[in-house]
């Protein structure tokens, strides 16, 4: 037991190799693709963002002037915000929080640009 004695010291005086977590949270790594945004203002209703969503997570409903996001079918791939033309989606490094309940967010268009 003699041999182990180096390691234990070792042990009781340096740093802990892992986070205190929840109250230490880790930087999001660059270029990190997490929670979507859209900017409604910039929306034009060409439903891009929806033909090209791999998950079919993003719904338009232009009558209701509404963009439909389901964040559970989302794979933030971050294809929709590549091809918006109008720039109106915003990838975040943050990823959203957990969700308990199935829950769609809803963005209202009220800026028409045809
Ligand atoms: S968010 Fe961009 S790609 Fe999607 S409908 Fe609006 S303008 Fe088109
Ligand atoms: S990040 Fe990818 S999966 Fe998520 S809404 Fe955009 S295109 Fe769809």
């Amino acid at each position: 037991m003699p041999w182990m004695i180096g390691t234990v010291l070792k042990n009781l005086f340096s740093t802990p190799p892992t986070r205190r977590y929840p109250y230490e949270k880790r930087e999001s790594f660059a270029g990190s693709r997490g929670n979507i945004t859209w900017d409604a203002g910039r929306c034009d209703m060409c439903n891009d963002c929806a033909r090209v969503c791999p998950a079919r997570a993003i719904t338009l409903k232009p009558e209701k002037h509404l963009i439909e996001y389901d964040p559970l079918k989302c794979i933030y791939c971050g294809t929709c915000a590549e091809t918006c033309l109008q720039h109106a989606i915003t990838q975040h490094p943050l990823y959203a929080a957990p969700q308990a309940e199935h829950a769609s967010r809803i963005t209202e268009v009220h800026h028409y640009r045809y």
